[in-house]
């Protein structure tokens, strides 16, 4: 028989060769189809009497990226209606199906013959899960061999027997660990938990594998023979008792119970681990049917691994344009934006020419990148060769001309309209006509800095995220005369430096500062109206927000919201401000000295370490306290992220955001708002547009008009609509590439 997605080649030894290889994908995944084929080979192996193991490895320098997630999505669209109106038909269906996975790697390990996982590259998922339930485990010794069950992430969790082989192969700590975080393993360290058995270099990765076959590997599983004892000690066990009273105090420490996921591992295996191993299978199967049903499962599929992969591929790339290949970028400015935005550039390969005012002002910028790269090397996380190569494609000058031939100048100079229009004439003076001219601004409007140009069609907004390196978003944004061209060039751009884009038009704050000036703005109310500071801060990250507003706001400086606040009523007038938060912050700033982290002195002290930092005391004296007990922990977190998800509606309704992806990624990926929503649309959709509405009239009515429902709300209730719904599929807008 002949397979679409596996070839199969049996040496003289006997020992059959099974090599994943999907012709139309760069990365094997499973689909049904593999699945099926998998099976039938698992048959193969197991009845041709002339067949005595089988090596499973991939064809592609990667292993496998895990189960299709795209049609675990589509099953979501599927069920997620019917869900409503026959659960238990549902769960069925879902039971049954899952069941395929887990009942698969079953049958090839207990075949009778044994199996080895050759692990070439990045093994995750469910290709990891495989892996687990072969007798035999070995890993090239590479930088990109990673080997992870990262499903928690996407609100999921190993569903084909993860949770349970791990637990019977390491300690359980470490596989609660590895499970709730989804973190990443090297061969190193997966060999130091016991999930591989051996680590070789990649030319002798399949003739060890081989060879522990014809070395008489058992082909039994540990926990399939008899007297098989837990590696970590029973649950009931003195161990037992030292781990799991902790578990779900420190759990809910770091998620607030946020995501079921987390917590269905846990149980899994708490309780699986207390039975034999199939029946630990079935518990797991019966945890994985009720998580897919949860509405943190559908909205993290869809946001965190459709919409970002989707958006990662150019959803918003307009089509017909040839995709632009870097031979050269211009950074203006190497300050603090720029400085990180020259970094992640020469990262990705392209040469980088970083202009200041002065050779020091620039060499200092360069400075920027020899940090990482110390630190990185420091870590082993970068190699001497690779050091030495990103540092040679950075230039330092002065120099305008140095300019010529990028196909790409962002410029992050002062945000001073007048340096902004210096920088883009003489930029300009020496780039060709059709090479794109972007700012970095954050608060001014792309549509004005352009009228400095004499080619405003080149002329687009590149915004990234403080700090660059760590930051995954760029803002992409359109001022009104930005052409198609610019449009590609940038995105082609952010798809070369591996983050994630997202397409806004021009407005006062683009999308994501919008949205994070609401979240603080919510928190100055508080403060004002005598909420407990430490509430404040703690049930914002019970929310899910992973900074409190009051922290965040000193990462980004008080005296930056005071200046703000100072642009906004010169150009908006008195009352775009509320007179109360112009009062807090003038009050932080001009009476107290608090400016933020930097000063060492905000909404927090930041004593010297090893010392933690703290609420400053006399937060509590600047307005009257009320008494935590009559504070209503749900009210707080309602306000939190109602006001946060009215703003990304109101950014859809004045078509600023077209594209309910970006709004939800934006807002995930720009200031980490409850990634188990899905995003803050997907908040809205989830909660339905009648109800949030009733729920912005209630907290209107005590909180003022700024949780008014908007029009495009309204609508929404009265016909049914959700944003995806109505706005989904990236209506009107760009082709996928
Ligand atoms: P910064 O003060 O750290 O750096 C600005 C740099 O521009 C300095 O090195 C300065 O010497 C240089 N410069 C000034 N005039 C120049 C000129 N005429 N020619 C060449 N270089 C010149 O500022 P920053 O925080 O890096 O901000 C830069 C831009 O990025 C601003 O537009 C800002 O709004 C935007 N931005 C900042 C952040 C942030 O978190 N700081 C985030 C997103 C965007």
């Amino acid at each position: 028989m002949s397979y679409t997605n596996f070839t199969l080649e049996t040496d003289s030894d006997g020992i059959a060769l099974v090599t994943w290889d999907m012709t139309d994908k760069t990365m094997n995944v499973f689909t049904l189809e593999v699945l099926e084929e998998l099976d039938a080979i698992v048959d193969k192996v197991t009845n041709d009497e002339a067949i005595k193991g089988a090596v499973i490895t991939s064809g592609k320098s990667t292993f496998s990226g895990g189960a299709d997630l795209t049609i675990m999505a589509s099953i979501f669209e599927r069920i997620h209606e019917e869900r409503k109106k026959n659960p238990e038909g549902v769960a069925q269906i879902l039971f049954d199906q899952i069941g395929q996975m887990t009942s698969l790697f079953r049958k090839l390990e207990t075949c009778g013959k044994p199996w080895v996982s050759a692990i070439n590259g990045v093994c995750m998922g469910g290709a990891f899960e495989m892996s687990l339930a072969c007798h035999g485990r070995v890993a090239a010794d590479a930088g990109h061999v990673k080997m992870a069950l990262p499903e928690v992430k996407v609100g999921i969790f190993p569903g084909a027997g993860g949770t349970q082989r791990v637990p019977r192969l390491t300690n359980q700590q470490d596989a609660l660990m590895m499970m709730t975080t989804g973190q990443n393993l090297s061969p190193k360290r997966a060999k130091a938990l016991g999930l591989v058995h051996d680590i070789v270099e990649p030319d002798q990765l399949i003739e060890t594998a081989k060879q522990m076959i014809r070395d008489g590997l058992k082909p039994v599983q540990p926990w399939d023979e008899k007297g098989f004892k837990l590696p970590g000690g029973q649950i009931w066990s003195p161990q037992g008792a030292q781990l799991w009273p902790a578990v779900s105090a420190n759990l809910r420490k770091q998620s607030y119970a946020n995501y079921p996921a987390a917590i269905a591992i846990i149980k899994c295996v708490y309780e699986g681990l207390q039975v034999p191993f199939d029946t630990g299978l079935r518990i797991e199967q019966r945890y994985f049917t009720e998580i897919l049903q949860t509405p943190e499962a559908y909205a993290m599929v869809r946001s965190l691994f459709v919409s970002l992969q989707e958006l990662n591929k150019g959803a918003r790339r307009p089509a017909g344009i040839e995709k632009t290949k870097f031979s050269k970028i211009g950074v203006i400015g190497a300050g603090f934006m720029g400085a990180g935005i020259a970094f992640v550039t020469a990262k990705a390969g392209i040469p980088v020419v970083l202009i200041d005012r002065d050779q020091e002002a620039a060499d200092k910028g360069k400075a920027h990148s020899e940090g990482l790269v110390a630190a990185a090397m420091k870590k082993k996380r970068m190699s001497q060769e690779d050091a030495d190569k990103l540092l040679s494609l950075i230039t330092p000058s002065t120099d305008y001309s140095d300019l010529e031939g990028a196909e790409l100048v962002i410029e992050a100079v002062f945000e001073d309209r007048g340096i902004k229009k210096t920088v883009t004439e003489a930029t300009e003076a020496v780039l060709a006509p059709g090479s794109v001219f972007a700012s970095n601004t954050s608060t001014l409007p792309i549509t004005g800095l352009a009228e400095n140009s004499k080619r405003p069609d080149d002329f687009v907004g590149i915004h990234f995220f403080s700090p660059v390196d760590k930051m995954m978003l760029v803002e992409i944004i359109l001022g009104e005369k930005t052409g198609d061209r610019a449009l590609a060039v940038a995105l082609d751009y952010v798809q070369a430096i591996k983050k994630t884009p997202i397409v806004v038009n021009d407005t006062r704050g683009f999308y994501v500062n919008r949205c994070v000036m609401r979240y603080m703005n919510e928190a100055y109310s508080m403060l004002v109206e005598g909420i407990p500071p430490a509430m404040i801060e703690n049930i914002a990250k019970m929310a899910g927000m992973p900074v409190g507003p009051l922290a965040l706001n000193d990462e980004v400086a008080i005296d930056l919201t005071q200046k703000i606040h100072r642009a906004t009523i010169a150009d908006l007038g008195d009352k775009a401000v509320d007179p109360r938060h112009v009062q807090l912050i003038d009050t932080m700033v001009d009476t107290h000295g608090r400016t933020g982290r930097k000063s060492g002195k905000g909404f927090y002290d930041y004593p010297a370490k090893p010392a933690k930092k703290h609420l400053w005391p006399g937060l509590k004296d600047l307005y009257p306290q009320q008494d935590p007990d009559n504070v209503s922990v749900d009210e707080i977190r309602n306000r939190f992220l109602v006001t946060v998800a009215l703003e990304a509606a109101r950014t859809v309704e004045e078509g600023i955001v077209t594209d309910p992806r970006e709004a939800d990624i934006g807002s995930i990926l720009g200031f980490g708002f409850a990634p188990y929503t899905g995003g803050a649309l997907s908040y809205i959709d989830e909660i339905g547009a009648k109800d949030f509405v009733e729920m912005c009239d209630d907290l209107a009515s005590r909180h003022g008009e700024h949780f008014k429902p908007t029009p495009l709300l309204k609508d929404m209730a009265t016909k049914g609509d959700s944003f995806y719904s109505r706005f989904g599929q990236g209506a009107g807008i760009g082709q996928a590439a």
